[in-house]
């Protein structure tokens, strides 16, 4: 992750700074990193939470896991390598969207520790807030909205976090939310709790 292959290049500075697009928008701009096994509810809450924050006026995105993966990602799999490169690149770029004045959400599995440590280690102040959709294994099998748990049962896909690949649970997150307790509503209003009561809109 640290190694720098081009030389001699130097930034340009922009003329117009993050402080400048918050100004122009009317809110800042953060990440709500939204991480969880698959079904437990990310691109479900992402896509809600996304919706009030649209209806309040501001200006968001949902960069979503496997939409992102037929495009910028699509030379990726789901090794350990290829997953560690995945959140590498998505990091960087919920760290663009934060710059251009955006509040992204992203929802990503982003399973390890160390890369979810790492998309944090770009962010400045509170303006990375992890969100851990907390649900029980056998309760996302059961909800299985692409019919994924099944083929990975049945062994036709490899490498599925929750069944033959690991899922390293959050140890702080800013938001746990367990989801098989709460609707989806209800799970949008504790974000917005949150949000609103660190003043972030
Ligand atoms: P992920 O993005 O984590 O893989 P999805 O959002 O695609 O998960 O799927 C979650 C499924 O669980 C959806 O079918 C959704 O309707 C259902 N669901 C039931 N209760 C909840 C809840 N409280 N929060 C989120 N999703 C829920």
């Amino acid at each position: 992750m640290e190694f720098q292959k081009a030389t001699n290049i130097i930034k340009h500075p922009s003329a117009v700074s993050r402080i400048d697009r918050a100004n122009l928008l009317g809110h800042r701009s953060f990440t709500l990193w939204f991480t969880g096994l698959p079904a437990s509810g990310k691109s479900t809450i992402a896509v809600a939470t996304e919706k009030v924050f649209h209806k309040k006026g501001c200006l968001t995105y949902v960069l979503d896991g496997d939409n992102v993966r037929y495009g910028l990602n699509k030379n990726l799999g789901f090794s350990p390598a290829d997953r560690e490169e995945n959140i590498r690149r998505l990091a960087e770029v919920a760290k663009l969207f934060r710059d251009a004045g955006v509040i992204n959400l992203t929802a990503f599995i982003s399973p390890y520790r160390k890369d979810r440590a790492f998309a944090r280690s770009l962010s400045q102040g509170n303006d990375f807030i992890e969100i851990f959709l907390d649900c029980p294994l056998e309760i996302c099998e059961q909800r299985d909205p692409k019919g994924l748990f099944k083929k990975a049962r049945e062994g036709l896909i490899k490498e599925y976090t929750g069944i033959s690949a690991p899922y390293e649970k959050p140890e702080e997150p800013e938001i746990h939310i367990l989801t098989n307790l709460m609707t989806v509503d209800e799970c949008v209003d504790k974000i917005f709790d949150y949000i609103l009561g660190k003043g972030l809109i």
